[in-house]
Order: C-alpha cells, then structure tokens, then sequence
C-alpha cells in the first residue's frame, strides 16, 4: 500500500528509479491537470436504513488524464499525499462538492449532507478550519451539510487530532472517521474525539454473510457507535443479504452499489434528488 508505505518507495534502487521517473511524470501532469481542469467529482449517494431515503452523497475525485483516459483515485491520491498535491487537489474538490451542493439547495431540491474526504496533509493544515469556514462563507452554504470524513491513522498524534477536530466542530461541520476498522485507533481516543459518525470499512461488509468473524466486527461496531451515541454508515453495500443484516444491527446509513455507484451530478440529479414542494 504505497500510501502507508510511502517511505519504502523513496529507496534507491535499480527498479524504482523507473519508477521515480514516471511518477515525477504523474506529479507534473496532476500539476497541469489541476489548473487545465481534467480532475471531476462523483458522487455517491448515502442512504437512511429506516425509511429508505437518500441523505447525503460522498464525493469522489477522479481524473480524466489526456493521454492515459479515466484515472480512478487509487491511481493518483497516494502519489498526491506524498508529493503534497493533495492540498490544492483536496482544496478544489471540497469547493466544487459544497458550490455543487449549494447549487442543488439553490434549486430547491431538499437539502442534503455532502461527504467530503480529507486527506492526512490537509487535516494537518495549520488553520484548516478558518480556511473552510472562508470557503463555505464565498460560496454561501451552512456548515450543517459539510460532513468530512477523515481516518484512524490521522488521530494518531491525538493531542494535535483533538485541537484540529474541535475547531472544526466549532465551524459547525460533521466529522466521521473512515474506513473504520481498518486503521488503529484505540477505543479509548474514540471516546474523548469530537466525532459524529463511524463507517465500516467495506472489506468487513463484504463477507458479511459468509464470514462470522465479518459478522461480528460489523455488530459490534454498530453497537459500540451506539453507545457512544455516534452515528454509523455501512459502506459497501452490494447485496440485500447484506442489506438486512445491517438493518438488524441498526446500523443508520448505508452506502453502496446497491443503491448506486457513484454517479456524475447530472445523474445523480436526475436519479436522486426531488424538488421539495413548497
Ligand atoms: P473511500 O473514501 O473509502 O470511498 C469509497 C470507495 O468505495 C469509492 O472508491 C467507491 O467508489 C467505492 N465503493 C462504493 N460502494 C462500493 C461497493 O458497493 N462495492 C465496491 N467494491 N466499492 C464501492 P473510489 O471512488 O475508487 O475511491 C477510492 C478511495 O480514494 C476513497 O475510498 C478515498 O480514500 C480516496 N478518495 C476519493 N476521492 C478522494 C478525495 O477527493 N480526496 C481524498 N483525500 N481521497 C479521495
Ligand atoms: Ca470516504
Ligand atoms: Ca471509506
Ligand atoms: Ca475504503
């Protein structure tokens, strides 16, 4: 995982020097491709388990790269956290989601929570909260629909993660940690953090039904966000097996191709947002 591993890919050694080139050449190219605009979003809607509806959306960048074609994050987030290109990358695509969330509001559709994902350099940044805060300001939304979705691994330092959350939750946004499960946090961080939600990391969704150790993760996840008085999103979800089961461990959203894959706005307008009637 060149993500968690970003050091070993720094060795110097015959067959990663190829490497270094071409990923000197994808550092550049994200450069360019920031500014030329070749990087999207989708979105990814969320549903509420109890009555069925949708409630908010993740936003997922993905790059149309000129030579190369459609690029999914896997392809270039590890190599833009490293480079640190993920600052202006995750800079762009947290204003385009909430300008693309406020337009939706704007057109009267009702309102809904849009998920955001924060990379590790931007977390750390210094005044990262005043800096969304500006953002949101410019572009008019309520912190209220910004949900940003951070993982275990950044409260790792917990005396820094504490300071950073609490002022973004003094901003007003929610904060849930991803991909949990997967990472190390210890319960007891979990207790003492200003966080609203947990998601279940898909690879513990995916066997859910096969696998009774996956099984066990999941409700015990649920019930432990439970009592923690934290919300909790399945992520992953692909099946109604899956989908009952969840439903069982009271699990509140979910989030899947079940529902959707992630879809360009102009799909997901069509296919999921209704115009309130007023
Ligand atoms: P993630 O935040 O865990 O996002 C969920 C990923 O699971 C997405 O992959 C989504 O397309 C995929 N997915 C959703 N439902 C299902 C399902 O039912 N089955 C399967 N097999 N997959 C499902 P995607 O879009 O390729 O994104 C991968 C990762 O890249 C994301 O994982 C996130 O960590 C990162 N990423 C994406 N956009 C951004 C961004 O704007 N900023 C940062 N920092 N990271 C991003
Ligand atoms: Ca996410
Ligand atoms: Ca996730
Ligand atoms: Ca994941």
């Amino acid at each position: 995982n060149a993500k968690e591993f970003g050091l070993e890919w720094n060795r110097y050694t015959p067959t990663l020097q190829m490497h270094a080139k071409s990923r000197l050449d994808l550092e550049n190219e994200m450069r360019i491709g920031i500014e030329r605009e070749e990087f999207f979003i989708e979105y990814q809607p969320q549903v509420h388990l109890n009555s069925g509806l949708v409630v908010g959306m993740e936003a997922l960048v993905r790059w149309n790269h000129p030579l190369k074609g459609l690029l999914a994050p896997g392809e270039f987030i590890p190599l833009a956290e490293e480079s640190g290109l993920i600052v202006p990358l995750g800079d762009w695509v947290l204003r385009q989601a909430c300008i693309q969330n406020k337009l939706w509001q704007t057109m009267g559709y009702t309102p809904m929570v849009i998920s955001v994902n924060l990379s590790m350099r931007q977390f750390r940044q210094f005044q990262i909260s005043e800096q969304i805060g500006h953002i949101l300001t410019e572009i008019g939304m309520d912190p209220q629909y910004l949900e940003l979705e951070i993982t275990e691994s950044m409260t790792f330092d917990k005396e820094a993660a504490f300071g950073q959350l609490k002022s973004l939750k003094k901003l007003g946004v929610a904060i849930s940690i991803d991909d949990f499960g997967t990472g190390y946090s210890s319960l007891h961080y979990l207790k003492s953090l200003p966080i609203d939600r947990l998601k279940i990391d898909r690879s513990f969704v995916k066997e859910v039904m096969e696998d009774n150790n996956d099984a066990a993760i999941v409700s015990t996840i649920a019930s432990m966000a439970r009592h923690l008085k934290l919300k909790v999103t399945a992520e992953g979800v692909e099946n109604h097996e899956q989908l009952e089961f969840l439903k069982l461990q009271d699990c509140h959203d979910a989030q899947g191709y079940l529902f959707s894959k992630p879809l360009s706005a102009m799909e997901f307008e069509d296919r999921f947002l209704s115009q309130q009637v007023s």
